[in-house]
């Protein structure tokens, strides 16, 4: 492809709306164009990175034994509201009307569409598992879209939807598709975690979130160094490095806090350290009100504590029921005389004579004592994992790393087939409702978190496999007779060896077409000029490395094919590795 014909409209200059490197990145290197909020166009360059990730998303899925679908973008209201998400999904959803005032949405995801293709279609258990995916736009009225590609409101996504007769069978399932996202990202030239996710009601190892490793990124993940167990913040297990306070009990005593409501507040106010006060946070369930406590300075997780209540639904309590329920105003809450259970984080119970508050307008409560002040329903790890915090496995030390979910795999049990009503005749002739998985990738969000992982300051490094091209062949001068014909018959030469050529036939100085080289990325640059030319040779450089290397013209083709080969046989060696890990999960 010549570059003068290539539609890559590309920028010298950062554009004021891009907040992170790779929204910058991708509109600079003429990837991508926003149209409205979070809604993008895919220009040529940024289209055939984009089809790069789909095409190794296809092949993984197909060797894992998954069909695909393409299922429809406007979905009907029925659906929705048979399996209650009419009215549960929020404003993400975007709800219209036709013509005649029927009501559909734009699919945010395809559970409810995938229930009602299968349903009566499959009817027996000798057709079970079945797995199948699709490619294709999703719709999020996202309340913030922000940072390009990241986290758009149409963006791109590979969903994969699992029915299984039986447990074993689901898990089959869910450890067959953890395995093909292993090799997806690997293949995709990434570094990336597998760490465990918040499950809800399902319980155990069947979350996980595929994290691409980005000093940027949004996310935080905890990984132990010695074990390798790893999971998100909302997920991770805390083992602590508090010790039992062995102070005799003090006698408990109330003080007048006027209008200090927050920790900063009443610590600062007593001249006492966050650690020894402990907060009581109200809640509403599907189990009924809850109180929680946390010391100040930590940060209850509320996934934690509707695990350990074993809670479809968890609220924070209003102002008017914390109110009724502890007879005190928010700021103010307290165990003691509290009559709801008081779910206790394992580090309140190491604590003697904190501070609490005392369920009265403007005051605190000093020495409360659990056991003698007040009993805990349970104790248990209920907070927010920090840095210092200790693997609750094996006791090392956790390492945090940041990183951008690029996909999640979820085992959904009977959550959409039962109120949906899909079923399938088992061994016995019985009616069963299937056992569901779901299985995620942000295709186009995979794009963008790539370049943020992979880039310097002179612009995107593309991992080969999914690089737009290949090579970018720069003639220093192509107008000049003599290089324009060895440029000309090199580039027909490497495209008969199948690799991927952008020659950068433009009348533009030396000096652009390297900045526009380093800018866009691409793996292999080769150079032609006079200098290279009087020793018969071009010149090698790999995007990602300094050392630039003179290869005789005459074997410029074969070694730019040995390169590229190597490197993808690199990756795909440390794939094959990856895939045998990831099968021991
Ligand atoms: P997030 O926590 O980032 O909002 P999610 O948990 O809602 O994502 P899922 O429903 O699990 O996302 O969707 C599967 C995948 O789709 C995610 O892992 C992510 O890669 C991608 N994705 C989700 N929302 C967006 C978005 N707004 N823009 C781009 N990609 C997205
Ligand atoms: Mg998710």
């Amino acid at each position: 492809m010549k570059l003068s014909r290539y539609y890559l409209p590309t920028y010298r200059e950062s554009p004021a709306e891009a907040e992170v490197i790779s929204h910058q990145l991708m509109l600079r290197a003429g990837m991508v164009k926003k149209l409205a909020a979070g809604i993008y166009n895919w220009l040529p360059f940024g289209l055939r990175a984009l089809r790069k990730v789909e095409e190794i998303i296809r092949e993984e899925m197909n060797r894992a034994g998954a069909q695909e679908v393409f299922l429809p973008m406007v979905q009907p209201s029925e659906l929705w509201k048979e399996s209650g998400r009419w009215e549960a999904y929020g404003k993400e959803l975007l709800r219209f009307q036709d013509r005649h005032e029927h009501e559909s949405c734009l699919g945010p995801t395809h559970e409810e569409v995938i229930v009602d293709l299968v349903r009566g279609q499959l009817r027996s258990w000798r057709q079970l598992p079945v797995n199948l995916y699709q490619i294709q736009d999703k719709f999020r009225d996202e309340i913030r879209p922000r940072f390009g590609l990241m986290r758009g409101r149409e963006f791109g996504m590979k969903d994969a939807y699992s029915f299984d007769a039986d447990e074993p069978g689901a898990e089959k399932s869910y450890q067959g598709m953890y395995a093909a996202y292993s090799r997806i990202f690997a293949r995709c030239g990434l570094e990336f975690r597998a760490v465990e996710a918040v499950t809800g009601p399902i319980g155990g190892k069947f979350s996980h979130e595929f994290m691409v490793l980005a000093d940027t990124g949004e996310d935080t993940l905890a990984v132990c160094p010695k074990c390798g167990y790893a999971a998100n913040l909302e997920k991770a297990e805390v083992k602590t490095a508090a010790k039992p306070e062995t102070d005799p009990e003090q006698v408990l005593e109330k003080v007048h806090t006027p209008g200090r409501r927050t920790v900063e507040e009443v610590c600062a106010f007593l001249k006492l350290a966050p650690a020894n006060l402990v907060k009581t946070l109200i809640f509403e369930s599907d189990k009924g009100p809850v109180a929680a406590m946390v010391r100040g300075d930590r940060e209850l997780n509320p996934n934690k504590l509707q695990g350990l209540i074993n809670a479809d639904r968890l609220e924070m309590a209003t102002p008017e029921r914390i109110q009724e329920l502890t007879k005190g105003p928010l700021g103010f809450s307290g165990p003691v005389g509290l009559k709801i259970p008081i779910y206790l984080d394992q580090e309140v119970a190491l604590l003697k004579n904190f501070i609490t508050g005392a369920n009265e307008p403007d005051y605190h409560l000093l020495n409360t004592n659990l056991t003698r002040d007040f009993q805990a329903a349970k104790i248990a790890d209920l907070r927010v994992v920090v840095p210092g915090d200790f693997c609750n496995r094996c006791g090392s030390e956790y390492h945090f790393h940041k990183g951008i979910e690029v996909g999640h795999i979820f085992k959904l049990g009977l959550k959409y087939s039962k109120p949906m009503n899909a079923t399938f005749l088992d061994q016995n002739g019985k009616e069963q409702f299937f056992i569901m998985g779901c299985y995620g990738i942000g295709t186009s969000r995979t794009v963008a978190a790539s370049i943020e992982q992979n880039h310097d300051p002179s612009g995107i490094i593309w991992p080969l496999s999914i690089a737009p091209f290949q090579i970018y062949l720069l003639p220093i001068n192509y107008k000049d007779e003599r290089l324009r014909k060895v440029t000309d018959d090199l580039a027909a030469e490497l495209e008969k060896l199948g690799l991927e050529v952008l020659l950068d036939d433009r009348e533009e100085s030396p000096g652009v077409k390297f900045k526009d080289a380093d800018l866009i990325g691409i793996p292999l640059r080769i150079l032609v000029g006079d200098k290279t030319l009087a020793k018969d040779s071009v010149e090698f450089k790999l995007r990602n490395q300094d050392k630039k290397e003179l290869v005789l013209i005459s074997k410029a083709a074969m070694a730019a094919k040995e390169l590229i080969l190597a490197q993808l046989e690199a990756i795909s060696q440390k794939t094959d590795r990856i895939a045998t890990q990831a099968s021991k999960l």
